[in-house]
């Protein structure tokens, strides 16, 4: 563990120091408060021992900035507490420390100390790994490994912040697969979980990094576009459709005789800056009327058709 001494008393400090890397840690120290807590929020260390009484921030104030600053990750605090008194063990308990050792301190009380702290911020680390896993599982669609709709709904609140905010562009489009009902029927649900699977994977073999693909619904698919063009996202679409009928699943059901896609695009432009549920709106609209036009092929929203031009 990386173990962080802050104590205004020299003595104190070896003594802590030399406690520490007996024990097999590292050892950072401070000799005040203040530097204590700039050493934190660089080294990020899993324990720090804290003195009470310092310059600049005090034990408690330490503690309590160090409790604030956290995010995923839990730092064993234990203070050093001078004079033992127990409204200052029950402040410093408050103030978010988890143990507390008695001045002068005791090399055998602060390796024991460590022990504890070991487990401890090793049960933490464990716990904000399965946060994470759990987090992205909840985001993860099971049959194509695509991002859900939850994340969906994240992202693009997020992306239709900053380019509102930025005054930067991005582009939406809902992608729907041609008369799968009827491959179903045709093929069996398994053979379409397969074919869902494959148009996933083509979907998400192409692009930019930073195109956002998602299981929209059922045998839905939304891309999310940032920084793009209307004209660039027609294109970009255009090429997923493409990619998708080179797969050349069989669909006799269709009239090319191979599984297809519709499209229907929107963007957020110039003189185009509405709500993101107005662009899913008009993007869905625009897939119906790709539908209607005869499906395999991509729409562009009437609302924003001029900048296809530009
Ligand atoms: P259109 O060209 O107008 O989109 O016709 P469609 O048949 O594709 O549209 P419709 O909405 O009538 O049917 C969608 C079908 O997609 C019905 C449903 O059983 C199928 N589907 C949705 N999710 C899944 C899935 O996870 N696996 C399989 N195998 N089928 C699915
Ligand atoms: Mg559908
Ligand atoms: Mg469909």
């Amino acid at each position: 563990m990386k173990v962080l001494v802050a104590d205004d008393d020299f003595g104190s400090r070896l003594v802590a120091k030399a406690a520490v890397e007996q024990s097999g840690h590292e050892c950072i120290v401070a000799a005040d408060g203040s530097s204590a807590w700039e050493l934190y929020k660089r080294h990020r260390p899993q324990v720090v021992v804290t003195d009470l009484m310092m310059p600049g921030l005090n034990g408690l104030e330490l503690c309590r900035a160090i409790r604030s600053a956290e995010e995923d990750s839990y730092t064993y605090l234990v203070l050093v507490t001078s004079k033992d008194s127990r409204e200052d063990v029950v402040a410093g308990m408050k103030a978010g420390a988890d143990d507390y050792v008695a001045k002068p301190l005791d090399p055998f009380a602060l390796h024991t100390r460590l022990l504890v702290a070991q487990r401890v911020t090793s049960l933490h680390t464990d716990l904000a790994r399965y946060r994470a896993a759990l987090a992205e599982q909840a985001r993860t669609d099971p049959l194509t490994k695509l991002h859900n709709r939850l994340k969906l709904s994240e992202d693009l609140e997020q992306l239709h912040y900053r380019s509102s905010r930025y005054g930067t562009d991005y582009s939406l489009a809902i992608c729907d697969v041609d008369n799968f009902k009827r491959y179903n029927d045709l093929y069996g649900h398994q053979a379409g979980d397969l074919a869902l699977q494959s148009v996933a994977a083509s979907l998400a073999g192409e692009g930019r990094e930073s195109d956002g693909i998602y299981r929209f619904g059922g045998e839905e698919f939304l891309f999310l576009l940032p920084g793009q063009t209307v004209s660039g996202a027609e294109t970009r679409l255009t090429r997923a459709l493409e990619a998708v009928r080179d797969l050349g699943i069989a669909h006799s059901g269709n009239p090319s005789g191979t599984l297809t896609l519709s499209a229907g695009l929107s963007a957020f432009v110039p003189d185009h800056r509405v709500s993101s549920e107005r662009l899913l709106k008009e993007a869905d609209m625009a897939l119906y009327t790709a539908k209607s036009a005869g499906r395999n092929r991509v729409e562009v929203a009437p609302e924003v058709r001029q900048h296809t031009r530009s």
